[in-house]
């Protein structure tokens, strides 16, 4: 289990966390939800041990360290490969640095999103890098997979199938936390949904318990965030008004 407990994160004095407290479980499938500036990314590069920060983050009540590190795996729309090298050559490096790293499934991820083997990752487009970042992270072995807005600039449709192809090649065990805008499309693919706002737990809820109660996750988080449907018609009159 990863345990968070208490998790607070300052910038510059200003908190983007504010005791955040979360268990994930192996084998769940979480969306994270927020605004933006909600503290998403700050939540996962904490976990990941990228941000210095106040509270405790375990891994089966171990602290997390470079002993156990590679049990989690990360994909960011920042990108974490290595521009200069091809995929075959990610494997090849993955493969010698991760014990546990999924050979049959890197090639069949390649396959699926029809990507180049021996093309340099930096000459493919920001799509098709983003495929391969999502790759690694899916590949490595981990049990824990974080993915932030990982499939910001992909088409719909590469997004929609990977989501139904990666539902059937998850192992039992392993767990992935996906930080996203799309609720829509994840609503299918997700087991819980975890909503943030100014970084706090605003909402966690399980996909089954709003799916008996006949709600939406959009009207879940609509509700958790008492959204103002006035809003955008209210900003514009404003606008108008400055005319
Ligand atoms: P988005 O959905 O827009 O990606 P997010 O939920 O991932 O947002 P974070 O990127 O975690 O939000 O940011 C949380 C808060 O921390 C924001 O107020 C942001 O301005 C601030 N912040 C994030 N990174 C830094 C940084 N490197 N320096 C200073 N402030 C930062």
């Amino acid at each position: 289990m990863l345990n968070i407990s208490n998790l607070k994160k300052s910038y510059s004095g200003k908190q983007a966390l504010k005791g955040v407290n979360l268990s994930l479980d192996r084998g769940e499938i979480i969306g994270l939800f927020g605004e933006n500036g909600a503290g998403k990314t700050t939540l996962m590069k904490c976990i990941l041990g990228y941000l210095r920060y106040q509270g405790q983050i375990t891994l089966d009540g171990q602290a997390i360290t470079r002993k156990n590190i590679g049990r989690l795996s990360f994909a960011t729309s920042e990108h974490s490969f290595f521009p200069n090298l091809t995929a075959k050559d990610h494997k090849e490096f993955y493969s010698a640095h991760f014990p546990a790293f999924r050979s049959k499934r890197f090639d069949g991820l390649l396959e699926f999103f029809e990507l180049p083997a021996a093309k340099l990752v930096r000459r493919l487009s920001t799509g098709q890098q983003n495929q391969i970042e999502v790759i690694l992270a899916l590949c490595q072995g981990a049990d824990y997979i974080l993915m932030d807005e990982p499939f910001a600039g992909n088409d719909v449709f590469n997004r929609e199938d990977f989501y139904k192809v990666l539902l059937g090649i998850l192992e039992p065990g392993e767990t992935v936390l996906l930080s996203t805008h799309l609720l829509e499309e994840v609503e299918k693919f997700i087991g819980r949904a975890v909503l943030l706002r100014q970084g706090q737990i605003l909402g966690d809820v399980l996909m089954q318990d709003l799916e008996e109660r006949g709600d939406t996750l959009m009207s879940y988080v609509k509700e958790s965030y008492q959204y103002k449907a006035d809003r955008v018609g209210k900003a514009l009159s404003q606008l108008s008004d400055d005319r």
